[in-house]
């Protein structure tokens, strides 16, 4: 079961997990060497590592979801290369809170990549694409929504137009721009790096802060500075952040989020002996 809440002051936040999915070890980790990530990631026959979706649910003045995992919309082709296991998915752990996706008044996107807001719409028996959540705000940065609904080929593969065009049509979608506070103790902050408009997502109350770190930080194995991703765009923008926040997360112990670690919900980065490590908080076993 995958419903363990943490109260962050005036905030209950709660992990939900959208199933697994596994790719490219190499494109995971980006220069650093099998021999050094495989120690942290084991590969199977494909090279391919086991990662999850982890879409944050807040529940503070309104009911948020943050990103949304893979959803239903995959063709057999893409559930094979990706092995995309959605047995346990986002259905099942709305429903072990009490809730359905019609409850879901905010659905904020880190940004709008596949396996993160695949489940932002959802394919009917019909064959019809809609909003996953109808009484929902969908509320996208609009740099990103730019850059996603005007692919190039080197991010086409990660930007499927069906995960967010129907939300326009919808008349569910919120655009803004810059950094800003999107509920009370909930706000975004632009990283770059991994995308053009990428964005983390810190939560505050009660003294606290906790961080949904999204593809900065996709795992717990991704804590060195360079361990970054050959998916990025802009490496050397997420290197600049990774120095300035893993810096800061260890100071104020961060709450961190890891949106697709295959065992770590969340966790705590410390360092002892100048080697950093994840304390898990929340964890699947
Ligand atoms: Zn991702």
């Amino acid at each position: 079961m995958n419903h363990k809440s943490i109260q962050l002051g005036d905030l209950t936040l709660t992990p939900l997990l959208d199933g697994y999915f596994r790719l490219d070890g190499g494109a995971m980790f980006g220069v650093v060497p099998k021999p050094l990530w495989e120690k942290r990631a084991s590969a199977d026959e494909r090279n391919r590592i086991s990662l999850a979706s982890r879409p944050l649910l807040v529940r503070g003045t309104q009911l948020m979801l943050i990103d949304a995992g893979i959803g239903n919309k995959m063709d057999a082709r893409s559930v094979d290369i990706y092995a995309i296991d959605r047995r346990r998915n986002l259905t099942h752990d709305l429903a072990d809170c009490g809730l359905s996706v019609t409850d879901v008044e905010i659905a904020l996107a880190s940004h709008l990549h596949f396996d993160h807001v695949g489940g932002f719409t959802t394919r009917l028996d019909s064959g019809d694409i809609v909003p996953a959540f109808p009484n929902a705000r969908y509320v996208v940065r609009s740099d990103e929504w730019e850059d996603a609904t005007h692919p190039h080929e080197r991010n086409r593969a990660s930007y499927l137009q069906d995960d967010f065009v129907p939300l326009k049509p919808a008349g569910l979608l919120d655009l803004f721009d810059g950094d800003r506070e999107i509920m009370p103790g909930v706000r975004v902050r632009w990283t770059g790096g991994h995308a053009r408009s990428h964005q983390v997502v810190m939560i505050e109350s009660g003294g606290r802060t906790a961080v949904f770190t999204a593809d900065m930080i996709p795992t717990a194995a991704h804590i060195d500075e360079p361990w970054i991703m050959g998916y990025d765009l802009y490496p050397m923008e997420t290197l600049a952040f990774k120095r300035t926040f893993i810096r800061d997360a260890i100071e104020h112990e961060y709450l961190i989020f890891f949106e697709h670690d295959p065992a770590i919900a969340a966790g705590y980065i410390r360092e002892k002996d100048r080697r950093k490590y994840v304390e898990p908080v929340l964890s699947d076993s």
